[in-house]
């Protein structure tokens, strides 16, 4: 099992999250069922933040990335926490400002967001919107222009740095939907752009190399590319970029392929990061930014788990077993998306050693739709309660109602007590906007 504290056998054999019997939890609320763990949220939000207070005298605030996991009380819990957030949708939006986060430590990000996203971002007060097109820096300024305001803007720079999960690689040429491009120019040509805006107050930079990163050298090297392109700005143009935003993408633990980062550990990344941004900024005489960063799977994956129950079970002799689960691809469709990995245990019989490996078939009608290929677990039989981990990023964020399937609801567990953070969706919620026009009626 996984480094975290969070996840523990108890006296019956049965898993448990957040001090709760994972069995008793599937009884209660039903199955297929999210479950977070608050307090590892908490620990991971605190971990980032500390050290940001410790090596970097405060001057910083960790964002909340939460694409991975958005729901009303997340936006809470990391407001508890003195965290911000970044959003990136109208929808997003509008669930942090219903849970009354406030508008000033909201970063605002898209490729192309609508004008109405951005006219709804200026009517809440968005603190910050970080850049990303020609178009959108003109649209905004004659908004922000309209409404009598100066909005703070980042733009989103490419620094040439590419990581993936196990190797990251310094590129020239970026093909990438996202940023501006230090290398062939377009990220100094759009700076000198946004500094002729009025309404538009240019404070630095963002860029976020990747996702379910390992290496610590990637986030230094990026952190080196960027305070070396604000140099450039500074001495060409005068700028001086007050705000340095670094991104996500901190690695967390799946299978036993990935590293097993210990909470603790997390804090080394940052600690990186910084002593890069201290050093460059003598070496170039820049003042030190205010840093951000932007974690969202680190925060809340590990958190999570989803609990299924088995119903068919099935072996093509000399094939596969297949172990068929009351979800799917509607509550993960991250094998689908990408053939992503994961690791299964018996909640109900957590002690007991794999015997065979099996892969977990979800119930829509796709042969994609697998949840788990190739997982080692003990016999499972019809009516277990089987535990995907590390599902507390980009599942729920990722659910449809495919098939007319119901996307399962959200449980927060803490101190042994489980509670929704999102009820269930009922069979009425599914046909809510549906609309029969009176010509179809007879
Ligand atoms: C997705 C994303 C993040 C979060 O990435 P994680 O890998 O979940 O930490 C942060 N910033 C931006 C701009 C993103 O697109």
């Amino acid at each position: 099992m996984n480094t975290r504290t969070t996840l523990k056998i108890n006296e019956n054999g049965h898993l448990t999250i957040g001090g709760c019997d994972a069995v008793d939890l599937a009884k209660s609320f039903g199955t297929p069922l999210y479950v977070m763990d608050e307090q590892y949220i908490r620990d991971m939000c605190r971990v980032y933040r500390d050290v940001i207070a410790n090596l970097y005298g405060g001057n910083g605030l960790v964002l909340y990335a939460s694409k991975a996991f958005s729901c009303m009380a997340i936006y809470k819990i990391v407001e508890q926490e003195k965290v911000g957030v970044d959003v990136v949708s109208g929808g997003e939006l509008y669930t942090a400002v219903k849970a009354g986060f406030p508008a000033d430590k909201i970063y605002m990000h898209g490729n192309n967001k609508l004008h109405s996203e951005l006219e709804y971002a200026l009517a809440c007060g968005v603190g910050t919107i970080v850049v990303d097109a020609y178009s959108e820096l003109d649209v905004l300024d004659a908004m922000a222009a309209e409404r009598g305001k100066i909005q703070d803007i980042l733009l989103r720079i490419n620094p040439g740095v590419e990581a993936h999960t196990h190797h990251f690689i310094q590129t020239a040429k970026t093909d990438s939907k996202f940023g501006f491009s230090v290398s062939d120019g377009t990220a100094d040509k759009i700076t000198v752009y946004a500094l002729q805006k009025k309404h538009v107050r240019l404070r630095g930079y963002h860029c976020h190399i990747g996702s379910q990163i390992f290496e610590k050298e990637s986030f230094r090297l990026a952190a080196d590319k960027m305070m070396a392109f604000m140099a450039e700005m500074k001495q060409k143009y005068s700028f001086i970029a007050d705000k340095l935003n670094l991104g996500g993408g901190y690695g967390i633990w799946y299978t036993e392929e990935d590293a097993k980062v210990s909470v603790p550990q997390y804090a080394q990344y940052l600690e990186a990061v910084i002593e890069e941004i201290k050093a460059k900024a003598k070496e170039y005489s820049l003042q030190e930014p205010f840093l951000l960063i932007e974690p969202g799977r680190s925060i809340v994956g590990e958190a999570g788990i989803t609990l299924y129950t088995v119903g068919a079970i099935k072996e093509i002799p000399g094939v596969k077993k297949y172990v068929a689960v009351d979800g799917g691809m509607f509550d993960n469709p991250r094998y689908a998306l990408y053939q992503a990995k994961y690791t299964a245990l018996l909640a109900n019989r957590a002690a007991e050693k794999a015997t065979e490996v099996v892969s977990i078939a979800g119930k829509c009608c796709e042969s994609g739709d697998i949840v788990c290929a190739d997982v080692s677990l003990p016999k499972a039989e019809t009516g277990d309660i089987l535990a995907v981990l590390s599902t507390g990023a980009y599942n729920y964020s990722m659910a449809s109602n495919y098939n007319r399937n119901l996307i399962p609801p959200v449980v927060l567990a803490k101190d042994g007590k489980a509670e929704y953070i999102v009820r269930p969706q009922s069979y009425d919620d599914l046909i809510r906007n549906d609309v029969i026009p009176p010509r179809l009626q007879s």
